[in-house]
């Protein structure tokens, strides 16, 4: 029997994002253009941050964000071990130390407490953080307020890892308006919930560092005279004044973004319907149905459960294979970052972070992405019942 699979995401281009990027394709501007600008417009509008910066990937803009926040040797960045690698590799890329702050069992977020702990501790040893990365896991905000305060009282700076996240809302806010951080990031991989194929934005309030980013997006190169060390020799000029790279967004991907941009809240209300009634279906199997913090709205990036081992007679690996051998393309986000072996070698162990740990060994991303019909999520339960009921 030939059989389709249920993908755990999936990107949706309509005919307006092909027409878009074709009609790039035949502008005089492939980089460089008038796309980009468009594209930063409407991540400031839709969020209310005062800068936009679109850049190659959202790994791009972690960088860029951590050293315009002066992140580099001798410094430490603290973040949770449940994201994709790039949350923390960006901390290494600027000679930082990467230290990790165990997750909250039921938003599986950065805890606070645990997080308010080890800066009591680290105040007392001389290693405090310079910056912190809370990732809003699945698209569920973490608890910035906490997390503020704290950043005020041990003075850290904070970069909001929200690559799940755009579209989401804390406080009745939208994720990206930095009201409390200094930087967030989102990423525009396919897998995300809106796409221009590869890229990713830094957005913030603070002049000087959307302008240091911008710089350290594009060479270090600034053709702007204010920032200039002598007046312009003519129109050639420009002047590198710092040491930059090539992480820019082409016009292609943004004009791809400004369409998809149009959509994010249609795509975000699709998945809560989703969500909704995933959670109806679902409830009475054993498992952990996602936990959502008050006053948050999720972007809903990942729809995460987690199996009750003690309930079922399979192991987590076999729930999980048994899974995608009837058509589920399910998925685990994320393996813990500090038991990777680059980070094992640095001498992260396993039991470092126990509750990030027991999360691991019980977690499974069912497939969600707007498109998603109800006869797909009636498959999701129809094969998650046979196999754990089995
Ligand atoms: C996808 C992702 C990234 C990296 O995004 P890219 O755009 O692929 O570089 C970083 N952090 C988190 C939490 C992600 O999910």
């Amino acid at each position: 029997m030939s059989r389709t699979v249920i993908p755990y995401g999936k990107q949706d281009i309509s005919q307006q994002d092909i027409d878009s990027v074709v009609d790039v394709l035949k502008s005089d501007f492939l980089t460089q253009g008038p796309q980009v600008p468009a594209f930063e417009k409407t991540l400031t509008e839709h969020t209310g941050a005062q800068y936009a910066l679109a850049v190659n990937s959202a790994t791009s803009a972690l960088h860029i964000a951590c050293l315009a926040l002066g992140l580099g040797e001798g410094d430490r960045l603290w973040t949770t071990p449940i994201t994709f690698v790039a949350s923390a590799n960006c901390g290494l890329y600027c000679g930082a130390k990467v230290d990790f702050v165990d997750i909250d069992s039921a938003t599986y977020n950065i805890c606070p407490k645990k997080l308010e702990q080890k800066l009591i501790a680290a105040k007392t040893n001389g290693t405090l953080p310079k910056v912190v990365i809370p990732v809003h896991l699945s698209g569920q905000p973490c608890d910035m307020k906490a997390i503020a305060k704290l950043s005020q009282e041990y003075g850290f700076k904070v970069i909001e890892d929200a690559s799940h996240a755009i579209g989401g809302r804390y406080h009745d806010q939208p994720i990206g308006n930095c009201q409390y951080s200094d930087i967030t990031v989102f990423s525009f991989h396919p897998v995300k919930i809106v796409t221009t194929a590869e890229g990713g934005a830094a957005l913030t309030n603070q002049k000087d560092l959307a302008d240091k980013m911008a710089l350290l997006r594009s060479h270090g190169i600034t053709r702007d005279p204010e920032m200039m060390t002598e007046t312009s020799h003519g129109g050639w000029y420009y002047q590198q004044i710092d040491l930059g790279f090539n992480y820019r967004m082409t016009e292609l991907q943004a004009a791809l973004g400004v369409t998809q941009m149009q959509r994010l809240d249609d795509f975000v209300t699709a998945r809560h319907v989703l969500s909704k009634r995933y959670n109806e279906i679902l409830s009475a199997l054993p498992l952990v149905l996602p936990y959502q913090l008050e006053d948050t709205y999720s972007g809903l990036h990942l729809f995460v459960i987690r199996l009750k081992l003690d309930d079922i007679s399979l192991t987590h690996k076999q729930v999980f294979e048994a899974l995608r051998e009837n058509g589920i393309g399910v998925n685990l986000h994320y393996i813990p970052v500090h038991t990777q072996p680059y980070y094992q070698a640095m001498g992260f162990s396993e039991g470092d972070y126990p509750e990030s740990e027991s999360y691991y060994r019980e977690a499974i991303s069912l497939p969600m992405f707007h498109t998603m019909t109800i006869e797909q999520q009636d498959q999701v339960k129809v094969v998650l019942e046979k196999v754990l009921l089995s």
